[in-house]
């Protein structure tokens, strides 16, 4: 199933707009399964789980992190990741950039964009991210390359749209400040559910877990 999904969606997806395979929760085989079907990137949420991924997958597949880095797991991480998707605040920005410094490494980050504006969420809210990409735009071991979201859990996916339109209209705005160091590359939106919504609002990383491997079991 995990081959027939991952042709299906990859046929479905316009040029220029790539997978994030949601690995949390998968085995090995099944990642191996994905990868093996055409899929490039595994999205991890946790260290530790990528640790374990990464040891028996290695690099052929491009890891990025998608769940919530605190800054004490920036050493390790930044060993694994080739971009970490969930930058929300430039302590978090400099610990990456500090860790990199160490083992030469330049790492492409995108900023987590809170969207829905909601509170207890990470991602920096929306009036906020110019100035943290200012204050994180010198740092010379990490690179900003666009901006993430996740969009608030909502039953009705027209919801979700508006928070969407308004991270690339962000992305937007980023551009048109012509900061050094700055590329508004890439904008990763939307999930299993709200993929085709994203790309329309023009997403081109997308994060699809259960749409290739099937729903999660409760662990
Ligand atoms: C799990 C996860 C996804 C994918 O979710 P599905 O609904 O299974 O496609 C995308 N992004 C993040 C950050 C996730 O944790």
């Amino acid at each position: 199933m995990i081959k027939e999904n991952i042709i299906k969606i990859l046929n479905e997806l316009p040029q220029g707009v790539q997978i994030v395979g949601a690995a949390k929760t998968r085995t090995r085989e099944e990642l191996k399964a994905a990868i093996d079907a055409g899929l490039v990137i595994l999205g991890e949420n946790y260290v530790q789980e990528a640790e374990k991924a990464f040891e028996a997958i290695g690099r052929v597949a491009k890891w990025h992190l998608i769940g919530h880095l605190q800054s004490n797991k920036a050493k390790k991480a930044v060993t694994i990741f080739d971009m970490i998707e969930t930058v929300d605040s430039a302590k978090l920005a400099k610990a990456i950039d500090r860790e990199c410094g160490k083992i030469g490494k330049v790492m492409e980050i995108l900023i987590e964009i809170n969207s829905g504006e909601e509170e207890q969420k990470a991602g920096v809210m929306p009036d906020k991210a110019v100035s943290l990409v200012r204050e994180i735009a010198g740092l010379g071991n990490i690179r900003v390359m666009g901006l993430m979201t996740m969009g608030p859990f909502i039953e009705d996916l027209e919801l979700i749209r508006p928070c969407f339109q308004r991270t690339r209209e962000l992305s937007e705005k980023i551009r048109g400040l012509n900061i050094s160091g700055i590329e508004m590359k890439y904008l990763s939106m939307g999930m299993s559910d709200s993929y085709r919504i994203a790309i329309e609002e023009g997403a081109n990383l997308v994060r699809i877990g259960t749409g290739i491997f099937g729903p999660r079991q409760h662990r």
